[in-house]
């Protein structure tokens, strides 16, 4: 999956936040033992002690574990830099993906995508690798670790690939045109991951109409994105975990639901045929 050399990407639409060092988003100041005597002054203190933190991004709590923060604006301009680097890769992918829904929803509101590592507050409480990617109807962000995508390839078993993590990001996407659509709270979790699926898969149908990519997908590439949504089906990622298969606590389906739901996209490219009741 190659980039036009001389795309434009607009870095503006993913956030790197970088490293937490695991305490979650703003910096931790020294409380707890804190106003004794000192009352008042010590309150101040504590007061531009915080401040500062916050105003410098909060980063000199643990500096040790941080991975810094990059301003992907000045790194990711052109679909040659989303060749060379992943995380301008993912402002490629992301602005491919959003080029192709602003197109079939007349009032699209863009959504960020925020990466990070380790753990970060978010308006859907702690987000931590551990979690995987996921969509916050809160503030309608995706979260994205990208220490997700080497473990898709050594826990879950994928092949990986740059299609694969167009897969997953064009997966969490399908989620927040759902919470735009409203369909994201209808009840049935199988129905609504399949139909985030079937969107990932209607997406890659259409990624060279938004300019993006020189050239469609190759079947291999795409076997890539099945492969991953083989790999992230509940009843593998039980096997893995449990050693036995629990279908009563699926929610995203079953390996084969999720390959035939991207599928069902890509075949079709039409969101219409995405319609939860035919994906299960
Ligand atoms: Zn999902």
């Amino acid at each position: 999956m190659d980039f036009r050399d001389d795309a434009n990407l607009d870095a503006s639409q993913v956030e790197d936040v970088g490293g937490s060092g695991g305490g979650g988003g703003g910096g931790g100041f020294p409380g707890g033992m804190v106003i004794g005597g000192g009352g008042i002054v010590s309150l101040i203190v504590l007061v531009v002690v915080f401040v500062l933190n916050n105003l410098s991004g909060g980063d000199n709590s643990q500096p040790a574990q941080r991975q810094p923060s990059s301003n992907l604006s000045q790194q990711c301009r052109t679909g040659k830099d989303a060749d060379q680097s992943e995380k301008c890769r993912v402002v490629g992918v992301v602005n491919s993906i959003q080029d192709y829904w602003k197109t079939q929803i007349s009032d699209y509101r863009p959504s960020k995508t925020v990466l990070y590592s380790g753990s970060l507050r978010t308006a859907c409480g702690a987000a931590s690798s551990a979690l995987g990617p996921f969509y916050c109807p809160g503030d309608q962000r995706v979260y994205l670790d990208l220490s997700f995508f080497t473990q898709l390839q050594s826990q879950f078993g994928a092949k990986g690939g740059p299609f694969a993590q167009a897969y997953v990001i064009a997966h969490e996407y399908g989620h927040h045109v759902q919470d735009l659509l409203g369909a994201l709270s209808e009840g049935n979790s199988v129905a609504t991951e399949l139909q985030a699926d079937c969107y990932a898969g209607v997406w890659a149908k259409h990624a060279v109409d938004t300019g993006f990519y020189d050239k469609p997908f190759t079947t291999s590439e795409f076997a890539e994105a099945l492969d991953a949504a083989g790999a992230v089906g509940d009843d593998r990622i039980q096997q893995r975990t449990q050693g036995r298969i629990d279908p009563e606590s699926f929610t995203h389906g079953s390996s084969e639901q999720r390959v035939n739901a991207l599928n069902r996209g890509y075949k079709t490219g039409d969101p219409a045929q995405c319609a939860q009741s035919d994906l299960q």
